[in-house]
C-alpha cells in the first residue's frame, strides 16, 4: 500500500516528503494510522549517518502514535479503532534468553529496529514513524491508556520514556535514593519525571541556564549548572545513580565524582564522537561503576506506558508540520527544544 512518508535520499540529503510502500497486514499484524511521531536526537543520528550503517531511503521515527485500521486474522489483543504505540522495536527473534525475558532489546540475535533494521518488506530494511501507516507484528504494539486529549505527548513515551524508566528501575531510584539526570533535552526531561515520580530525591545537570526553573518544574528538587565548577563540587561524592543522556561528546570523569561509593553512571546518550577515556583511578577507588542501557522490552514499555497514565505523566512537547523536521532538527542540535518535537501526521 502506497504511503506518504518523510525521509532522506541520502545522508547529505534534507528530510522530504517520499511514498513508501507498507505490506498487506499478514495474520498477526496489526496495521496503524499514525497520528503522531516524536523526533528523537537518534532520528538525527541516523538520517545523516553519524552512526555507521544508514540504509536509504531513510525514514526514521519510533515515537509513534496512532489508531488501529486493521488486524490480521490471529490478533486478538487489538482491534480497528484501538489507541495504540509502537517503540523502537518492531521484531525480535523471540527465543533467545534476553526474549524470553521480556528484554527484547537485547536480543541475542538482533532486535529488529522500526527504522534502519532488517525486513523481508521493500525496500529491505524498515522505514519508520515519519508516515501515515506502519504495520507491525501484534506482539510489538502496546496500549495506550492516556486520554484522547494527551495522544500528541504520548508519543515520546515510547522511546524517550522507556529509556528512561528501565534503567531508573533497574538502578533502583526510588525513596531515599539519589539520583542525577544530565542533558535536559527529550530523554532527561522525562528521566526528571519520571525519577521524581518514583520518589527519588532528583538532581537535574544541564549546560543550559535557561532551563533552570523550568526542570523544578519537572520534578527536579535541585538544578545544577555543570558548566559550573563550583555548583558541582557541591555535591562530590553524593550520588547512588546519574543517568547521562547527553548527545554529545564530554569528560565522564565530572560525573563519576560525584557518585557515592559503589555508584552507577549509566550513558543512555550515543554521541557521534567517543567520550574521553574515563580515569580509571576514579572508578577503582570508590568501586564505582560506568554502564550503558538500551531503550527497554516490550513488556516494561507497556508497564511505563500505564505508570505514567496512572500518574498524569506526559511528555512535554512542541507540534511541528512534517515539512518542518529539518528546522526541528537543527534547533534540537542547539537544545533549543522544550523538549520533545513531535510530528503531526496530518500534515503530511
Ligand atoms: P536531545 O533532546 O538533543 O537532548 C540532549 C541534551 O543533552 C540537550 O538538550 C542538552 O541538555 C544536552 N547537551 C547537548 N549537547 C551537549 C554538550 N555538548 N554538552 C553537554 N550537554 C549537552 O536528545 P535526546 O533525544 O534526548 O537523545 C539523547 C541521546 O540519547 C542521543 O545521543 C540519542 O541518540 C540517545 N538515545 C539513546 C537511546 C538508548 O536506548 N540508549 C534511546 C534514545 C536516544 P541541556 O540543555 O540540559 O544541557
Ligand atoms: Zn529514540
Amino acid at each position: 500500500m502506497t504511503t506518504k512518508a518523510f525521509g532522506a535520499h541520502a545522508a547529505d540529503q534534507p528530510v522530504v516528503a517520499l511514498d513508501i510502500q507498507r505490506r498487506a497486514p499478514g495474520p498477526r499484524d496489526v496495521q496503524i494510522d499514525i497520528a503522531y511521531c516524536g523526533i528523537c536526537h537518534s532520528d538525527l543520528h541516523t538520517v545523516r549517518s553519524e552512526w555507521p550503517g544508514t540504509l536509504y531511503p531513510c525514514v526514521p521515527g519510533h515515537e509513534i502514535v496512532g489508531h488501529v485500521s486493521a488486524v490480521g486474522s490471529e490478533v486478538s489483543g487489538f482491534k480497528v479503532g484501538d489507541t495504540v504505540g509502537v517503540g523502537c522495536l518492531v521484531g525480535s527473534c523471540k527465543h533467545c534468553a534476553s526474549c524470553d525475558e521480556g528484554l527484547e532489546q537485547y536480543c541475542t540475535n538482533g532486535f529488529v529496529g522500526t527504522y534502519n533494521g532488517p525486513t523481508a518488506d521493500a525496500p529491505g530494511h524498515t522505514l519508520g514513524g515519519y508516515s501515515q501507516r506502519i504495520v507491525v507484528d501484534r506482539d510489538f504494539v502496546l496500549k495506550i491508556r492516556h486520554p484522547a486529549e494527551q495522544l500528541a505527548a504520548v508519543a515520546p513515551l515510547l522511546c524517550a520514556g522507556i529509556t528512561t524508566w528501565s534503567p531508573l528501575r533497574h538502578w533502583n531510584a526510588g525513596p531515599g535514593k539519589k539520583v542525577g539526570i544530565v542533558g535536559i533535552g527529550g530523554l532527561g526531561h522525562m528521566g526528571v519525571k519520571i525519577a521524581h515520580a518514583l520518589g527519588a530525591h532528583v538532581v537535574a545537570f544541564t549546560t543550559s541556564e535557561s532551563k533552570r526553573e523550568e526542570a523544578r518544574k519537572l520534578g527536579a528538587d535541585e538544578v545544577v549548572n555543570s558548566k559550573d565548577a563550583a555548583q558541582m563540587k557541591a555535591h562530590a561524592g553524593s550520588f547512588d545513580f546519574i543517568l547521562n543522556t547527553v548527545a554529545a561528546s564530554h569528560n565522564l570523569d565530572a560525573f563519576t565524582r560525584l557518585l557515592k561509593r559503589d555508584g552507577t553512571l549509566c550513558l543512555v546518550g550515543v554521541p557521534e564522537h567517543a567520550h574521553p577515556s574515563p580515569n580509571v583511578g576514579g572508578l577503582i577507588f570508590g568501586r564505582k561503576s560506568i554502564a550503558g542501557s538500551l531503550i527497554g522490552g516490550i513488556a516494561e514499555t507497556q508497564e511505563m506506558l500505564d505508570f505514567c497514565a496512572e500518574h498524569g505523566i506526559v511528555s512535554e512537547i512542541e507540534t511541528i508540520a512534517a515539512r518542518d523536521i529539518e528546522v526541528a532538527y537543527e534547533r534540537m542540535l542547539k537544545s533549543d527544544v522544550k523538549y520533545r518535537f513531535v510530528i503531526d501526521t496530518a500534515t503530511m
